[in-house]
């Protein structure tokens, strides 16, 4: 796929980086990645995809933005109190990147809506605040085989973790579900994790270095400390057990 002037000029810094130039920049406007949720997750990671040249986003969330979101939820500001999130995230994106196709989906992601919502993702990116819904993404990705980042981010602390079912765990191994509630999160936290996020995205789609799999990474904010927990399949997972690593 051609890269404009403006693409190129725009891009040109990352397009240095060795192993990137013009092929892994055209890999990313040809790509289309499902981001579920426009809030303390989705805030950076849409930013920096935005930003990156990723060719399509498609963000969903169906909630309104309200006061108490705007300590982490730097997409969207005081103005815009109210609006749908994913609408206000196609506005600020297409504002930073207008060399991008931003979709802006208002649905909730259930079990019946996730096929419409997804499609044929070449990614899926978890920035989601609870694990019901995660799992709905989950089942549909591995069936799909389209691999999902994980992140979660919960006061001072985080995690994040690249699932490509067969070929690692898939989210029911890693965690069988924590119920929602309303939790702390201080902002920069959700950029600190959103931030990963969004690097392992754009390596993965430019194939411009490896992933974090098979590891899931947890950042403890307080201490400032990096940790890695192995993870495993577990035998007979409802979700992915089914597939073999052969197929
Ligand atoms: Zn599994």
């Amino acid at each position: 796929m051609n890269l404009s002037q403006q693409e190129q000029d725009r891009y040109c810094r990352q397009m240095l980086m060795p192993g990137w130039g013009h092929g892994a920049q055209s890999r990313l406007k040809q790509s289309r990645v499902f981001i579920a949720g426009a809030g303390g997750l989705g805030s950076p990671v849409s930013i920096y995809l935005a930003v990156a040249g990723i060719g399509t986003l498609r963000i969903c969330d169906c909630g309104e933005l309200e006061l108490s979101n705007l300590n982490r939820q730097i997409l969207h500001d005081d103005s815009r109190i109210g609006w749908n999130k994913a609408l206000s995230a196609k506005a600020t994106l297409e504002r930073m990147n207008p060399d991008i196709t931003v979709e802006a989906l208002q649905e909730q992601i259930t079990a019946d809506s996730v096929a419409g919502l997804i499609g044929n993702a070449d990614l899926i990116l978890d920035c989601l605040d609870n694990f019901p819904t995660r799992h709905i993404i989950n089942e549909y990705a591995v069936n799909k085989g389209i691999p999902v980042i994980h992140a979660g981010v919960y006061g001072m602390q985080g995690q994040i973790t690249f699932i490509k079912a067969p070929e690692t765990p898939c989210l029911w191994c890693i965690s069988a579900g924590t119920p929602a509630a309303v939790f702390p999160i201080v902002g920069a936290t959700a950029g600190v994790i959103g931030c990963l996020e969004a690097l392992e995205a754009i390596k993965y789609l430019s194939g411009v270095g490896t992933n974090l799999k098979d590891r899931l990474l947890i950042w403890d904010g307080e201490k400032i400390e990096f940790m890695e927990l192995p993870q495993k399949k577990i035998a007979g997972c409802p979700v992915c057990g089914h597939l073999s690593t052969a197929g």
